[in-house]
This record gives structure tokens, C-alpha cells and sequence, in this order.
């Protein structure tokens, strides 16, 4: 993006001290390649909406009288590639902090190889993170990283009572980057996903057919990457809508795209600035109104900068099997027919199957879902949930490294705080009573009446034979409890080297 994006500004406040800006954006194989557990971390659905975003950013970017350079390659070549090695020639890399740990070695690697090119013809180099995924600034944070509280009210409160969310960084004006320099490379080339580092051909078979005969219909929402499409939403969202103003009854929703924003593959790419999110809210409240509703889409952006910060805290605790407990351990399981009927949505619990096939088939879950499916497949199943946040990254298009693995090490009670075992039976009860939304992604179940619909296996056996039921049956769980989390802790580290993902 550029708006509100303090590398934007760095590089525009460069050029009026006479620099040569060169925006680069690079697919690196080491966010195609396959997991530790044998799932390839990007899947088709989220490429298409990266190439997506690319490509806003490159027609954003020509717009202001610049460009983007894209290339596919290890980052750290394709940075040598473009430092100047010219005695007195300086290079600088702009680049936004990131938290976890291949992103940040990544960096390491860059500024390394970078600066040793620099240095063969007497040049200099040197890299310069900026923060600027968060809410909250890192810098005013009222406590020391370390003192983070590791759930999440106690550092809501902090920050609410005691930190401001900083003024938006005004988007370049017209030239501010001035134009690029032809000889950093060809800015006519712009990948197909043949060009993309996938783990497998089918992958990039898979995006180039999203691309050219879109998402399955039954999709939540049409995403379509890109900061104007992100802002696009931002404006349907609040002031088109004024969903915003029901956003506190109706975020528990499954189905459809109005009940919570549908901004986090936005926000995970960066397409969408967090502050500006909250920027337009709080317009919205002098403009329109304040309530509940308003205030509670803050409230969530908040969870966002708390697992931002958590991954910054723990490190690659949070890919561990224990995480980031030190004083509970379970017996997490292999159990390849649970995992395999959870991942192709047939486990026989409705709510579950319905779920698992809106991810596999659009790249969306709601909150409410992906809580649901967590709950099973590690407190339910007992089974690795790493398998589980392995699935997720594949599939979600809003897949965000802190998000995803802090959500999922939560779900599965490794971070220490409150367990929450969802009853899957009751929860279809609470939030899909009519059984809508699970009548929409498990057609088998169309016929089955709503007094049945969240566990068809106790529906009497004639109504069984009349409606020709053909759904499996609830696939066998161990009988596992809470109790099964000892307070031993778990081992110091598993999952070896490269983050354990
Ligand atoms: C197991 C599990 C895995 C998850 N993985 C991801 C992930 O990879 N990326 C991701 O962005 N969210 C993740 N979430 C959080 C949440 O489910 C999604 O952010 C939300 O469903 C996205 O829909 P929305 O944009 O309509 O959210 P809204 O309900 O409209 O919320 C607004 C924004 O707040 C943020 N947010 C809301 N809840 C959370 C949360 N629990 N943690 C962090 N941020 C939150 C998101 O940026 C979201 O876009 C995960 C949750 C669980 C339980």
C-alpha cells in the first residue's frame, strides 16, 4: 500500500534529499515451500489474491510517476542484485520490521549478501527496518517487551488506557518517489503463476484456473487483492453499509460476507493499515454514531497487534508442539483418519464439514468457524494441532504468520491461558440454529430438518431412510478431557531449526 506506510515515506523523504527510489516487491520461494509436516504453505487461492495486490500496488505506484520492480527469487539475490557497487555509491533497503523468525533471517541474509556487494567496489549499503504492521506502535508500548502479559485483557487494557494509536503518515504526492531508474531492471515483466515458486505444477494449475474462472460461488465474498480493493471495502464496509454500526450482533456469523468486515486478507498483506481502519471508525463516530458495535471492531484489531507482539515475545515458541506453556503439556496425537476427514470436511460433525469445506474451497472461515475446527481437531481429536495451523496457512487467504500460529497455539491451550472445548453440537445450536450455513457447504444434509441438523447421527432411523441420508457417520474420538493436560511442562524444544514450521 501506500497509505499510511512509514517505508513510503522514508524512501519519499530520500528522494527529496536526491536518492533513486526503486519499489521492489519479490515472491520468495521460502513462502511456497512445503511445511515440516508435508503441506505446502501457500496454496492457489491466497497467490492469486498476492498477484492481485502486486499488481494494485504497481498501478498505485505508475500512477505517482514510479513503478514496481517484481522478481521471483531469494530475496537476498535479488537485493545484491539491484546494490550499487560504485565507490561513494550508498544503497539503503527500506524494509517493514517483521516478527517472526524466516522473515526476519530473511532479512539478515539481505542485509549480509547486500552489504558485502556494496562493499567489492568501495559502495556502502545498509538496511533499515521500519515498523508498520501494527495498531500500536511498537515504540509506544507502556511496558517492556518482556513484560508483555501473555493474555490478552490485561494488555488490552494496557495499551488502551496509557497508549495513543499514532496519526495516519500522509500517502506520497503526485512524484514524491520520483521515477524509477530503467537500469534497476525490467518493470514490463509481471509473473503468471507458471512463474511463481510453488511446491507443485497442480498449485499454480490451481491459481491460473482462479484466476480466469474465479471462486466457487458459494464464496462469503468475491476478495480480490489490492489497496484499492481494500479500501473499497473499508468505504462499504463503514460508510456504504453502515455495517459497521451491527457489527457487535452480528460478528459471530457464518455466512455471507456482511456479518464481521472481511478485512484481514487486507490487513495481513499489508494492503490496509490497521490505523486507518480505526482512523475511518472514529470518523464514523463524530460523523454518524458510537456504539457497542463501533467500538468492538478496535477491540478485535487489538487481537491482531496482541499476537503481533506475542510472536515477537516467545519467537519460535509458537510453532512448538508445547508452545509457549511452561507449566502444561499434552499428549498430542497422530491420527491420520481424523485428520484426514477434518481437512475434506466428512468427519460427520456438520458444523465442522461445513466449515472445512468454505476453507478449502474459497480460502475464508469465519472467526466463529475456525474456532469451532480448532477446538476439534486438537481438544476433540487430541490430534498435533500443528497440522492445523499447517492447513490454515495453506488455505487462508488472510494467513498471517502471528495471527495464525498464536491463534492456533491459544486454541489447543499451549500459550496457558483459558481453554475453551467447544461442545460442537451446541455451539451449531447457537450460531447456525436453522442449520443455513451448514445446509450451504454440505448438501448431503438438505433434507435434514433443523431439529436435526447439528447431529444428524440422532435423527430416528426411519426419517434416516426417508431423506436417503448419505453422510458419514460421526468419525471415532479418543476419549480425551481437559484432565489430559498435565501441568508437567513440555519439552524446552521441539520442532528443530527454521522456526519449526
Ligand atoms: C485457529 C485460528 C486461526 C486464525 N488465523 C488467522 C490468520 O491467519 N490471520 C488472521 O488475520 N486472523 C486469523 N484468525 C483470527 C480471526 O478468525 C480472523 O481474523 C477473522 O475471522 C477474519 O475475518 P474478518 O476480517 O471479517 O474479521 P472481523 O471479525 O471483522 O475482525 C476485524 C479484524 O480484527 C482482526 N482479528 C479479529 N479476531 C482476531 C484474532 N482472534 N486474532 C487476530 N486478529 C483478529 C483481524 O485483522 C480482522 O480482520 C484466526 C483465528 C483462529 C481461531
Amino acid at each position: 500500500r501506500v497509505h499510511d506506510n512509514a517505508c513510503v515515506a522514508r524512501a519519499a523523504a530520500l528522494r527529496a534529499s536526491g536518492a533513486e527510489v526503486v519499489p521492489v516487491f519479490v515472491f520468495d520461494p521460502t513462502f511456497f515451500k512445503t511445511s515440516k509436516r508435508g503441506v505446502a504453505r501457500l496454496g492457489a487461492a491466497r497467490a492469486k489474491f498476492a498477484l492481485e495486490s502486486v499488481e494494485d500496488l504497481k498501478t498505485t505506484l505508475k500512477a505517482l510517476g514510479s513503478d514496481l520492480l517484481v522478481r521471483v527469487g531469494e530475496s537476498e539475490d535479488v537485493v545484491a542484485e539491484l546494490t550499487l557497487t560504485g565507490a561513494n555509491e550508498r544503497t539503503i533497503v527500506l524494509t517493514q520490521t517483521e516478527v517472526t523468525s524466516e522473515e526476519t533471517d530473511m532479512d539478515v541474509r539481505a542485509e549480509k549478501k547486500c552489504t558485502a556487494v556494496a562493499r567489492t567496489g568501495g559502495g556502502d549499503a545498509r538496511f533499515e527496518r521500519i515498523w508498520g504492521s501494527t495498531l500500536y506502535h511498537i515504540d509506544d508500548l507502556p511496558f517492556e517487551l518482556s513484560d508483555l502479559p501473555d493474555v490478552f485483557t490485561p494488555f488490552r487494557n494496557k495499551v488502551e488506557s496509557k497508549c495513543e494509536v499514532q496519526s495516519l503518515i500522509p500517502s506520497p504526492s503526485n512524484g514524491a518517489l520520483g521515477s524509477v531508474p530503467t537500469s534497476a531492471g525490467n518493470f514490463e515483466w509481471f509473473p503468471k503463476p507458471c512463474d511463481l515458486p510453488f511446491a507443485t505444477p497442480k498449485l499454480a494449475q490451481d491459481c491460473a484456473a482462479l484466476i480466469s474462472n474465479g471462486v466457487d460461488e458459494r464464496r462469503a465474498m468475491d476478495f480480490k487483492g489490492g489497496e484499492s480493493q481494500a479500501l473499497a471495502r473499508v468505504k462499504y464496509y463503514l460508510w456504504e453499509s453502515k455495517l459497521l454500526q451491527t457489527y457487535f450482533e452480528t460478528r459471530n456469523g457464518m455466512l455471507g460476507g456482511d456479518y464481521s468486515t472481511k478485512l484481514a486478507p487486507w490487513l495481513a498483506l499489508g494492503c490496509v493499515s490497521p490505523r486507518y481502519v480505526v482512523s475511518e471508525i472514529r470518523k464514523y463516530e463524530s460523523e454518524i454514531m458510537e456504539n457497542k458495535s463501533t467500538y468492538w471492531v478496535i477491540f478485535e484489531l487489538i487481537w491482531r497487534d496482541f499476537y503481533k507482539f506475542f510472536a515477537l515475545k516467545y519467537g519460535n515458541k509458537i510453532f512448538h508442539l508445547h508452545g509457549t506453556c511452561s507449566n502444561r503439556s499434552a499428549a498430542w496425537r497422530e491420527d491420520d483418519a481424523a485428520l484426514k476427514a477434518w481437512k475434506s470436511g466428512m468427519t460427520g460433525y456438520p458444523l465442522i464439514d461445513a466449515n472445512m469445506r468454505e476453507l478449502k474451497n474459497t480460502g475464508f472461515m469465519s472467526n466463529r468457524g475456525r474456532q469451532n475446527v480448532a477446538s476439534w481437531l486438537a481438544l476433540d481429536a487430541g490430534v498435533d494441532w500443528r497440522h492445523g495451523a499447517d492447513w490454515f496457512e495453506h488455505y487462508l487467504l488472510d494467513y498471517d504468520t502471528a495471527s495464525n500460529w498464536g491463534n492456533w497455539c491459544a486454541a489447543a491451550g499451549m500459550t496457558g491461558g483459558r481453554i475453551n472445548k467447544f461442545n460442537i453440537v451446541k455451539q451449531t445450536k447457537d450460531y447456525d440454529p436453522q442449520g443455513d450455513y451448514i445446509r450451504h457447504w454440505v448438501p448431503e444434509l438438505k433434507d435434514v430438518p433443523a431439529a436435526h441438523i447439528a447431529d444428524p447421527s440422532q435423527m430416528p432411523r426411519d426419517l434416516r431412510d426417508k431423506i436417503k441420508l448419505n453422510y458419514p457417520n460421526k468419525i471415532k474420538l479418543p476419549q480425551r478431557s481437559y484432565t489430559e493436560f498435565g501441568s508437567t511442562p513440555g519439552p524446552k524444544r521441539d520442532g528443530g531449526g527454521g522456526g519449526g514450521r
